[in-house]
């Protein structure tokens, strides 16, 4: 929606009338002046109302960008039982990688002792150099999937390339699109036609129109429930890896209403920051947390300097229940099968 301001009008002015009215706006300077493009989590406001407030000239409904992701808007989804976006915020952990059969079983013990819902695990792996760990692959994912159920956890985990989408579809409750292939357009219609819901990560270098435009093309081509992932943006600081952007979750959630979870560890990349930068996700709104740990972090073949250790997931565990309970939204159990 967009509202052209009356010539002399100050549009600040205008633009707290409006945020009263529940509508949170953008100023843009359109073709015949100044103008309000109102966010699209914003409350339903009709036209006759906007018009009444002093200083609005004209209301013009535009046709979203994206349609598919604003009729999604401040909508829960189950997924392997377990309730999303609902207010209570959940866990979701694992090792980097899948990288043996007795790891994961540790990794999900672990990971279940600690209260997680969702296992994660990388069984097919982008690294930056050809010659890293890239995975167990196929035999990964199965392993990884009887690890979950011996535990009642869900399965978390990455789709690399469109060869193995169906594969990992079969096997995962919740189909992960890395940060680097968030704008793979091929791979996003080929996860959205099997109608699963998927975790899409926020590229590196990606603006959240971008984001939010990644979405749509899973949601055209017939994807099931998209949940939204920052795992941090590239910066200039070498201390951590990447720049968690908070405020990106913040207008994800808050102004376009969408479910929101944060990766604090592949923004940090370090474990000792990964406790802070999960309390800080909670509090701004996220409704959950990806957190990597692994039952050896010295030993794990990726992303070991930020995998936590045992204690330390138990630890943020606890400050997920906190924060559930802080909503007043008790977690949901899993129903038992
Ligand atoms: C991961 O979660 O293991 C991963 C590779 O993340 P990202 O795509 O955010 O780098
Ligand atoms: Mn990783």
């Amino acid at each position: 929606m967009w509202i052209s301001i009356e010539d002399g009008a100050e549009v600040g002015a205008v633009k707290s009338k409006l945020q009263a009215l529940g509508l949170w706006t953008r100023v843009l300077k359109g073709r015949s002046g100044a103008g309000l493009i109102v966010d699209p989590g914003s409350a339903a406001v009709s036209p006759e109302v906007i018009l009444a407030v002093a200083g609005v000239a004209d209301v013009s409904v535009e046709p979203s960008a994206h349609p598919g992701v604003d009729a999604s808007a401040h909508r829960p989804v189950v997924i392997a039982g377990r309730v999303i976006g609902g207010g209570a915020p959940l866990l979701m952990a694992g090792p980097c990688s899948v990288e043996s059969e007795a790891q994961i079983h540790a990794s999900a013990q672990m990971v279940a002792r600690a209260g997680a819902a969702f296992l994660r695990g990388g069984a097919f792996k982008p690294r930056t150099s050809p010659y890293a760990f890239c995975g167990t692959g196929r035999e990964g994912l199965s392993w990884m999937r009887d690890a979950a159920d011996a535990h009642g956890l869900g399965v978390i985990t990455e789709v690399l390339g469109e060869g193995d989408v169906e594969e990992v579809a079969a096997c995962a409750d919740l189909l992960q699109i890395g940060a680097r292939n968030m704008q793979n357009f091929a791979l996003l219609r080929a996860i959205g036609a099997t109608g699963k819901p998927t975790l899409l990560k926020r590229g590196m270098g990606s603006l959240v129109d971008e984001w939010l435009l990644a979405a749509e093309h899973l949601l055209a081509a017939g994807g099931g429930p998209v949940i939204f992932c920052e795992r941090g943006i590239r910066g200039f600081e070498p201390s951590y890896r990447n720049v968690l952007d908070l405020s990106a979750v913040a207008l994800l959630k808050h102004v376009h209403g969408q479910i929101v979870v944060v990766d604090p560890s592949h923004a940090a990349g370090r474990r000792d920051l990964i406790g802070p930068l999960s309390r800080a996700a909670l509090a701004v709104g996220a409704d959950g947390l990806l957190v990597e740990a692994h039952p050896d972090p010295a030993a794990a073949r990726s992303d070991g300097p930020q995998a936590l250790h045992a204690r330390e997931l138990e630890a943020i565990g606890q400050d997920v229940i906190a924060e559930a309970d802080r909503r007043g939204r008790p977690q949901s159990r899993r129903a038992a099968s």
